[in-house]
């Protein structure tokens, strides 16, 4: 390695499967080079979550991060963690420095069969995290009124809208979003989509909303005849978009192999609807892409806090780690391809090929056996499970 990878340490169970990780499938192998950031709730609350931002500085730095699951604080963690402030979601302060978009995609293995039996590839859930409904304001209108839409400019002009007249006791909710952060959005699609050579489709419902979805049509429409186009062309991908309720139903009838891009709420309820429709959370890889141009990968789960308390008591714990070595053999493979390092960018296509080649060997952890075909599965412990994707590894080395 040449360029060091930011290494975002985390918490919980993810945090012990991290360190099993490193020893077992990483350092062996990898003469690795990282600038490590220690995400854990102990060291944010120790740091006045100093730590979370130098490690999204250090991202955009050294353009490509690993990420472990982290806590977001509750009351109850406030308790547990004696913590002296309800520090904010590490992945949301992250986000925000990078400007990033968030893109998750299960990972196929067969003997875990989608629900949707035609779904052969992933599909890639892009959900723009920015604005509309998770930053609204709202009202509840106790009664009888005229609720308005009013924009005062800078220079004083005023636009006024009547949004309803109340006859009686309703609710009222004021939305936005940023032409600026749309744009951003956009950027991050298509360039994900160069970079994975896949299609990229985008739905909104512009028919009904013909100014807020429109926008959101219209700018990525712009930049893709604008700056994407001949490149979509020269690698044979598309940019396809559709009604939202038309993408539904395609989707369900379709192959996968794409990306799909959704507007804040849409992607929150889509990419549990189609996480859940693959197999589960512990099987979901999320990459953040900034654009511009740096990435952070882990998983989509979080740090599975039952297992952790089971592991504190001295009982065995069967965690599936897949999903974070997906997050390292990415982050590694990003890296290797930043840096022109063809070993490194090998070694982290078979750590992926390793996982998914252990568990059609039929060696799995105790939630994946609940949901794989497979007649007799091996179940393995947490640590076992990685030290049988180190012998397959090893085979594949
Ligand atoms: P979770 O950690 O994803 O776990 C929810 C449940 O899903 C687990 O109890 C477990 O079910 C199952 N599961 C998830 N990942 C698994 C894996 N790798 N192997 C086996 N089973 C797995 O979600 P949570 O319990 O709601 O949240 C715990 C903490 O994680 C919270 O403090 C939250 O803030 C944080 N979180 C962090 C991130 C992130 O950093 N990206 C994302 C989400 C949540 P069983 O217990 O039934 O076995
Ligand atoms: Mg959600």
């Amino acid at each position: 390695m040449t360029t060091p990878l930011v290494e975002m340490d985390g918490d919980e169970m993810t945090r012990i499967l991290w360190q099993m990780i490193k020893d077992e499938l990483i350092t062996p192998y990898v003469d690795l080079k990282s600038e490590y950031y220690d995400l854990g709730l102990e060291n944010r609350n120790k740091t006045n979550d100093q730590v979370t931002v130098d490690s999204a500085n250090a991202t955009l730095k050294y353009g490509v991060a690993v990420k472990c699951a982290t806590i977001t604080p509750n009351a109850a963690r406030m308790k547990e963690y004696d913590l002296k402030e309800m520090w904010k979601s590490p992945n949301g302060t992250i986000r925000s420095i990078l400007d990033g978009t968030v893109f998750r995609a299960p990972i196929l293995v067969k003997g875990i069969v989608p629900y949707v039996k035609n779904w052969t590839k992933p599909i890639t859930i892009a959900r723009h995290a920015y604005g509309d409904v998770y930053k609204n304001t709202e009202i509840k209108i106790p009664g009888a009124g005229k609720a308005e839409l009013v924009y005062t400019a800078e220079d004083g002009t005023v636009t006024r809208e009547t949004i309803h007249e109340f006859k009686g006791p309703g609710i009222l909710q004021g939305i936005h979003n940023t032409e600026k952060s749309i744009e951003s959005f956009a950027n991050a699609c298509f360039k994900y989509a160069i970079d994975t050579k896949q299609d990229l489709w985008f739905s909104t419902k512009d028919t009904i909303s013909k100014k807020y979805d429109h926008t959101f049509k219209d700018i990525f429409q712009n930049l893709y005849d604008t700056t994407y186009k001949a490149e979509f062309e020269k690698l044979g991908i598309t940019y396809f978009y559709t009604l939202i309720d038309d993408a539904v139903a395609r989707v369900v009838r379709s192959e996968g192999g794409f990306i799909w891009a959704l507007k804040n709420y849409d992607g929150d309820v889509m990419s549990d609807m189609v996480a859940t429709a693959y197999g589960d959370l512990s099987m979901m890889t999320s990459v953040l892409v900034s654009p511009k141009g740096v990435y952070e990968y882990e998983a989509a789960h979080g740090t599975v806090q039952r297992h952790y308390y089971k592991h504190l008591a001295g009982e065995e714990t069967s965690t599936n780690s897949i999903a974070t070595i997906f997050a390292w053999a990415g982050a590694l493979k990003k890296r290797g391809e930043l840096d022109g390092n063809k070993e490194l960018a090998d070694f982290g296509a078979k750590l992926e090929h390793a996982c998914v080649k252990t568990v059609e060997d039929g060696k799995m952890t105790k939630s994946l056996s609940l949901i794989s075909t497979f007649e007799n599965p091996v179940i393995l412990n947490s640590l076992d499970f990685i030290k049988a994707i180190r012998e397959t590894l090893d085979t594949l080395l």
